[in-house]
């Protein structure tokens, strides 16, 4: 399953485990960290487990750009080197140097990459986005809360008139079925805000998190946990 994340998280849409999320925010984070982050993301999940170092950090992490097959390692003359297993086909790939291939790895995860300053900022402006929204929410469901109030109270009323024998038993039937249906309505729409409103934002702070994972890497420098990262976001990588 290919999920791609959209540059429209820009403007406060964005997809995240194939689900697309509608964000309450303006413009929070670079155009280039959309720009260069149109197949990023698959999970969440530990990024950083330890795991011993390979041999062939690179090694099946990638396919062939020109005949899609696996691409093999071996080691020749004390340098590892990339290649397209040309099961399929003729293909006209060479090889290539492992210290190449993670330039090549590194300049991706630098595209997709936020520093942790910046992820403590967009976290920071996700928190804000959060605290305005519940304060949103929590005035609007007082409000048809209250209303819901009245309608109880009005239904009493009609009770009485009907009972009273003020209205007829047609006409207390039509307002009451009304009035049944406006409650309805309205505890509806506090449900949907009390369970629905929030739920783009834990993916969201997961998906940041998971770009200033790029981050790090690129500081630590260790290949077999970029494969690690690239593995989880999932694309295929083509060499
Ligand atoms: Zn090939």
């Amino acid at each position: 399953v290919q999920r791609i994340l959209k540059s429209t998280f820009y403007y406060g849409i964005f997809e995240f485990n194939g689900e697309t999320h509608q964000g309450s925010h303006e413009p929070l984070i670079s155009k280039k960290l959309f720009d260069a982050c149109q197949e990023v993301m698959r999970d969440r999940g530990h990024i950083m487990t330890r795991k011993s170092e390979s041999h062939f950090p690179f090694r099946g992490l990638l396919i062939c750009g020109e005949c899609k097959c696996a691409i093999t390692a071996e080691t020749q003359k004390g340098h590892n080197y990339y290649r397209c297993t040309k099961k399929r086909e003729i293909c006209s790939q060479k090889y290539i140097r492992e210290e190449i291939l993670t330039e090549q790895v590194k300049s991706f995860l630098q595209k997709v990459s936020l520093s942790s300053q910046d992820t403590e900022k967009v976290l920071r402006e996700l928190g804000k986005d959060e605290q305005k929204v519940r304060e949103n929410n929590k005035m609007f469901v007082e409000n048809l809360k209250s209303e819901l109030a009245d309608i109880e109270t009005k239904l009493d009323k009609l009770l009485s008139a009907y009972l009273d024998e003020i209205i007829s038993a047609e006409e207390y039937a039509t307002q009451k079925q009304k009035m049944l249906e406006h409650r309805v309505e309205l505890k509806e729409k506090i449900r949907e805000i009390e369970d629905g409103s929030l739920s783009w934002l834990e993916p969201a702070r997961a998906w940041v998190k998971s770009l200033n994972q790029a981050d790090k890497l690129l500081s630590s420098g260790d290949k077999s946990e970029m494969t690690t990262f690239l593995k989880q976001i999932g694309s295929n990588h083509i060499l």
